[in-house]
Formats: structure tokens, C-alpha cells, sequence
């Protein structure tokens, strides 16, 4: 976690989801910055996601990327196969009056806390904002779920809240761009009554983390969510919380209590575990 110089804590969307599926796990990452072995498949993934980042910035800022294309065929699959999905994005109209923005942040202050988010890319002209970020993983199957996700709400409250667009005019778009298979989008558009609900939200997630810092300064650590969630199952802290269970098979989860987390087949939670652990990718 970063302090500003004036001792405001700066959060990001991942650290919101990390605070909101288990405040434990927040403490460990963000507080304690307890840090596990490496996972090569994660690290992969990450490097990926590194190098398509930083060719679609180098693109939008005019930059040759010819180079970078010649030496790395994944990139250059990914590279041809986003070209064809979205050429609206790879080839913009010339001319346009439309402002573009690759990694484009912003920040917001709310109470002690300094919202930060990264746009992949921002697209804005007189009558819309549209926000893009690129995945290099696949589209998880639960739109809901990502609509939930941190990453969602704060980046189209964070618009709202710092530019003069209403809510009714900012969108967000995930395109999911892997080697195999199409890229794939999902938009989400954002109203006045979903920015209301993010708000609030936010207030009551920050006042808990509040407490429970103030807590943690005492010497309490930070809860940890019940036992038997899901979620210790993935957990790089399992061992520590003493929550190591033996997974027996990979079988759909049907639970249709919509208050817990078992939404989903254990597919998409690996998916949406994938978009909840994957931080903003550094260039
Ligand atoms: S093992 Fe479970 S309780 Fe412990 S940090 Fe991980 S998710 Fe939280």
C-alpha cells in the first residue's frame, strides 16, 4: 500500500476487490507485503499482458512497433487477430476530434483514501467517455460478476465523479485478446443510479477498512473470511490461515444463493480469480 506525501493511502481497484473478498488476505499483500513462490503460469500470463500493454501504447502514441511484432509471433497473433475485432481501436479515423489517451490516470480523493485507476485506453469526444482495457486471458463466462468487480465500478465512478460526463455517458469495454480463438468484448454502460450504489459502496467499504486499520495499528489483525469459502481454496495463504483443503474433482458449483459466492463453475472463478489477482499491468 502507498502512502502520498500527505499520508493519504492510495488504493487501486485490485486492492478494493483484494479488501472486499477477504480482509486478511488485504493485510497479508498490502500491509504485511508477504509474497509467495512465484507461479510460472501467472507469471507468463503477466509478461503477456506486459508486452501487449505497452505495443497498443506505443501504437497510439504513433510509435513503430514493427519491431516489436517481427521478434515476438504471440504478440504478433494477438496483435492481427485484435486488428481484425477492433479496427475502430487499432485504426482510428484521421482527424477525429476525438480525444485518445493510452494509460490514462486519474486519481480521486475520498475521505483519507486517494482513488487511483489506470485507463488502457480513454476515448472521449463531446457527447461520450469510453473507457477500454485490454485482458489477455479468456472471457470469464459471468458478465455479473464482472460488472461487480472493482475494477468496473471504480473505473466509470472515478470518470463520473472527475470530468463533466454524466454517468449515462461513460462506458467501459473489456476486450479479452488471447492467441487462441477471437478476441471477445464486453461493454458495460454506466447510469446515475449504478454511480449512486458505487458511492455508497465505496463509503462502506472505506469505513470498514477504517477500523480495521485502526485495529491493526493495535495489534488485531484483519478478519478473515469464514471457514469453508471457496475462496481459501485458492488462497496463497491457506497454509498460514490454516485453511488447506484437498480439492477432490473440478465439477460445477450450483448454489443458487445469490449472497454467496458460489456463483459460478469453478472455471469462472479461476477466471475471475484471474482478473481479481492480476494487478494493473506495470509498463
Ligand atoms: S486463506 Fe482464506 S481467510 Fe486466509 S487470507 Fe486467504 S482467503 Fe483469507
Amino acid at each position: 500500500m502507498l502512502f502520498t506525501p500527505t499520508q493519504l493511502l492510495r488504493l487501486s481497484q485490485g486492492q478494493l476487490n483484494l479488501l472486499e473478498r477477504c480482509p486478511r488476505q488485504f493485510q497479508h499483500t498490502y500491509l504485511e507485503k508477504l509474497h509467495s513462490p512465484t507461479n510460472p503460469e501467472h507469471e507468463e500470463l503477466q509478461n503477456l499482458g506486459s508486452r501487449f500493454h505497452l505495443l497498443m501504447q506505443q501504437r497510439e502514441m504513433g510509435l513503430p512497433i514493427d519491431v516489436f511484432l517481427q521478434t515476438d509471433t504471440q504478440l504478433q497473433s494477438l496483435m492481427a487477430g485484435f486488428a481484425e475485432a477492433a479496427p475502430e481501436i487499432t485504426n482510428p479515423i484521421i482527424n477525429s476530434q476525438a480525444f485518445r489517451d493510452s494509460e490514462h490516470y486519474r486519481t480521486l480523493q475520498v475521505n483519507d483514501y486517494l482513488l487511483t485507476v489506470i485507463y488502457d485506453l480513454l476515448i472521449a469526444d463531446t457527447t461520450q467517455a469510453q473507457i477500454f482495457d485490454w485482458k489477455t486471458y479468456p472471457q470469464p463466462s459471468n458478465k455479473r460478476q464482472l460488472e461487480q468487480n472493482w475494477q468496473t465500478r471504480l473505473y466509470m465512478y472515478v470518470l463520473a465523479e472527475t470530468s463533466d460526463y454524466a454517468p449515462e455517458n461513460i462506458s467501459m469495454t473489456y476486450w479479452f485478446v488471447q492467441s487462441q480463438g477471437k478476441p471477445q468484448s464486453i461493454q458495460f454502460n454506466y447510469n446515475s443510479t449504478q454511480h449512486e450504489k458505487t458511492a455508497k459502496k465505496l463509503q462502506q467499504l472505506l469505513n470498514k477498512l477504517n477500523k480495521w486499520l485502526a485495529d491493526y495499528s493495535q495489534g488485531k489483525p484483519l478478519p478473515q473470511v469464514p471457514e469453508g469459502r471457496k475462496v481459501c481454496n485458492y488462497c496463497q495463504y491457506a497454509t498460514r490461515c490454516d485453511r488447506v483443503v484437498v480439492l477432490k474433482e473440478h465439477r460445477p458449483v450450483s448454489d443458487n444463493n445469490p449472497a454467496t459466492e458460489s456463483m459460478t463453475s469453478e472455471k469462472d472463478n479461476t477466471n475471475l480469480l484471474n482478473i481479481i489477482n492480476i494487478e494493473e499491468v506495470a509498463l
